[in-house]
């Protein structure tokens, strides 16, 4: 195996940019992908053995203020059907969670000026309150720091806000002028630092990017060292700027889900949805990548369809209960359980 991979496998990290995008580059070669993906899920085994957390996913409103070009809840698109779930709604896809055997409960939503702070510390008590021992993460985008105070007194446990690329230019041709990658970066770096699991990560093939965009996604994992990272491919949206653009591929989604395993080792790494929707098998090779996380989606059936942030998303037609009884068995075909411990991350 080439040097460099062997040395990467041996420290978990690399000198510099430049050393993760010639990494990326050596993948390319079907044989040492192979060698770094048996690597990985050595790495996942080693510290959480066979089992595969899970999280509820609820999505509860896709009303946003930001325009982010690649997402189809943008506020630009005219054409998006919004819907905000009330806490009546929300607690009711808890309970059937719960009574699934769910202990974690996932609140993502689009930057929706309507969820104040109030209104979302009322939510996080509700929810907890119900719930004690269920752990609570958010999703709902970038806040002051006051504010991530206030949510985690409420009692949330976990934050997930991905950088979406950690290179500036890149950034900017993703974004609005008015959106900065500074200002993402220090979000997560307050999360961290008042107690949040907090979650990062990236879309693998969004317009623009190269290896040089992803060695500087890995450089800064290595430094943020978030307790989870979420990788999906790019998928497009027709209504938004980016339609034409092609999707991510499969394969190199898949080779960086093995390298932040090795990067960052006991990382909660999601096979996300975007990877499924893919390819129907795209989230059992997420976990036989290294993934050690599922995200099922137990938002209303109704719901699901308008958080609609890239084409065909898997919108798991059948109910939470159905669709949690074919993930179960279809992680049970390649070796591993369904675990419904809260899952929360290794120190
Ligand atoms: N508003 C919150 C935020 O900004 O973190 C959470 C909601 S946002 C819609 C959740 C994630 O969806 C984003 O972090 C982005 O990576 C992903 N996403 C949006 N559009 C996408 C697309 N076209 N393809 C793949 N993933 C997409």
């Amino acid at each position: 195996m080439p040097e460099l991979v062997e040395r990467f496998i041996r420290n978990h990290k690399l000198d510099d940019r430049e050393e993760y995008r010639k990494l990326l580059e050596q993948l390319e070669e079907p044989e040492t992908a192979e060698y770094l993906r048996t690597e990985a899920v050595r790495l996942r085994e080693q510290y959480y053995g066979k089992k595969i957390y899970i999280r509820g996913l609820i999505e509860f409103t896709n009303y946003c203020r930001n325009s982010c070009y690649y997402c189809g809840i943008n506020r630009e698109n005219q054409k998006a059907v919004r819907y905000r779930l009330s806490a009546e709604e929300i607690l009711a896809c808890c309970e059937n969670g719960w009574r699934l055997g769910f202990r974690t409960f996932v609140l993502q939503g689009g930057e929706d000026p309507w969820i104040t702070d109030k209104r979302l510390v009322q939510l996080v008590h509700s929810v907890k309150e119900a719930y004690p021992e269920c752990a609570l993460t958010l999703s709902v985008g970038e806040r002051s720091i006051d504010s991530f105070y206030r949510l985690r007194k409420a009692g949330a446990d976990r934050y997930l806000l991905r950088h979406e690329t950690a290179d500036e230019v890149h950034y900017g041709r993703l974004h609005p002028a008015c959106m900065s990658l500074p200002v993402r970066k220090q979000c997560l770096r307050n999360l961290k630092s008042l107690g949040f699991q907090t979650g990062a990560g990236f879309m693998v093939g969004s317009p623009g990017q190269t290896y040089w965009e992803l060695a500087e996604d890995l450089v800064f994992l290595k430094e943020l060292q978030p307790e989870m990272v979420g990788i999906g491919p790019f998928i497009p949206h027709h209504d938004t700027r980016f339609c034409e653009e092609p999707a991510g591929s499969m394969e190199l989604t898949l080779k960086l889900l093995s390298v932040v395993r090795i990067l960052l080792p006991t990382v909660l790494l999601p096979a996300t949805t975007a990877l499924g929707t893919l390819s129907a098998d795209g989230r059992e090779r997420g976990l036989m990548a290294g993934a050690n996380v599922v995200m099922p989606n137990i938002s209303p059936k109704n719901s699901r369809k308008q958080y609609s942030l890239y084409d065909n998303k898997l919108c798991e037609n059948e109910e939470a209960g159905e669709g949690f009884e074919a993930l179960k068995r279809c992680v049970e075909t390649i070796g591993y359980y369904l675990s419904m411990e809260r899952g929360d991350a290794l120190v």
